[in-house]
């Protein structure tokens, strides 16, 4: 069974389900390695504006991580990790690589929600999708994945073409952009992850799109499975079509961490 490395728990305000729900349900699903990446405190922004139903307050981020520790504990049958989602924002590295140093992350995955503020992902911003260039959008998204990978803070790239969430297809062709991408990974060290929460989104398919996962396998980029489960239902969604996905990109094996130092595991 693929393990599963992006888990989010109710502490985040919009996930649903206890932590120990999330264990459970993935050793009924077979799932023996299963590592937790609750989004991260909204560090760009003051305390001011952060919203409690993105991320976890600051306060609970000590206690996100002992939880995890202590699950770890209690199941010695599985392979519990610590992960993180963490967002990139230019400018706020150096916030960002201090919050990841205090604490004894297994992996970290780097997420772009945000262009210049618009949280592009967000239901409620969609409109703003009409507003702007389709094509300058793409550009522009798979060039902050670029620059977040190469800032040395990530293991791993999530749902690494999440901007295709609302079915916005681009009007060029994105080889370019697709391989460009996929180098810099391969140079910066970073994997790819395989996210299928894009197939419980309008646009119905796998993050990312099999043509830019065949570009990362050719480049080097090794592949890290995650269902971005936001209630323990969740825990290996899309699991068969993942398998497929990875297979058909060249893949035999995934990546995972310990102390944020990658191990691979065949694909079984
Ligand atoms: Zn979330
Ligand atoms: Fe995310
Ligand atoms: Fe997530
Ligand atoms: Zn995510």
């Amino acid at each position: 069974m693929l393990p599963d490395l992006h888990i989010h728990t109710a502490r985040c305000g919009h996930a649903h389900g206890e932590m120990a729900a999330y264990v459970e349900a993935a050793r009924r699903r077979g799932v023996t390695h299963l590592g937790f990446a609750d989004h991260i405190p909204m560090y760009w922004l003051p305390s001011s504006r952060r919203d409690p139903a993105l991320a976890m307050g600051e306060d609970d981020l000590p206690v996100y991580v002992e939880n995890v520790l202590a699950l770890r504990r209690e199941n010695p049958d599985l392979t519990i990790s610590l992960g993180i989602e963490a967002d990139y924002i230019p400018g706020y590295e150096d916030r960002l690589r201090a919050i990841l140093s205090a604490y004894p992350f297994d992996y970290v995955l780097g997420s772009v929600h945000y262009l210049d503020g618009w949280g592009f992902d967000h239901p409620d911003q969609v409109e703003e999708y009409a507003r702007r260039d389709i094509d300058e959008i793409y550009r522009q998204y798979f060039l902050a994945m670029q620059e977040a990978a190469r800032s040395g803070l990530f293991d791993v790239m999530a749902h690494p073409d999440l901007i295709k969430k609302f079915g916005h297809r681009p009007r060029m062709e994105l080889e370019d952009l697709y391989d460009q991408t996929a180098r810099v990974l391969a140079g910066a060290g970073v994997c790819v992850e395989v996210n299928t929460a894009g197939l419980r989104k309008p646009v119905r398919e796998i993050y990312p799109a099999l043509e830019f996962l065949k570009c990362c396998y050719h480049c080097g980029v090794p592949a890290t499975p995650g269902s971005d489960a936001h209630h323990p239902d969740q825990v290996a969604f899309g699991w068969a079509e993942a398998k497929k996905w990875l297979a058909a990109a060249g893949y035999r094996q995934v990546a995972l961490f310990a102390k944020r130092s990658r191990q691979f595991v065949p694909i079984r």
